[in-house]
């Protein structure tokens, strides 16, 4: 699950060193009560550079990651919509084209007709 998702983004879910996450409340001055997500290794080596991550920092990047996500796809859609417009309208030209032969087809066969009753 998610395993295609890279730290940097949003919501991490593993470390790279392949554990799990857990969430920790900070209990420094600066950030007291603070949440972040950390790595269930680093917890207890300290010293090793695994992940590190503010909660509410997360969130902010995952709303990010979720608007730019929404803006590529309402771009797609206007684009299916436009080729869908334009194949739409280039079959109903060939239909009125078609339409136009077969009735002026019609008409000379019809005066042929009338023709050879003569
Ligand atoms: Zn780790």
């Amino acid at each position: 699950m998610n395993t295609g998702k890279r730290f940097s983004q949003g919501v991490p879910s593993r470390c790279w060193c392949g554990k799990g996450i857990a969430i920790f409340y900070s209990k420094t001055d600066e950030n007291p009560y603070r949440r972040f997500y950390r790595c269930e290794i680093g917890a207890q080596r300290k010293k090793e550079n695994h992940l590190f991550k503010w909660v509410d920092e997360a969130l902010l990047d995952e709303i990010r990651r979720v608007e730019a996500e929404q803006g590529r796809i309402a771009e797609h859609i206007e684009d299916l919509k436009q080729s869908l417009t334009n194949t739409v309208e280039e079959e109903v030209r060939k239909q009125k084209n078609s339409l136009e032969i077969g009735c002026l087809g019609s008409i000379l066969w019809l005066f042929g007709k009338l023709r050879s009753q003569e």
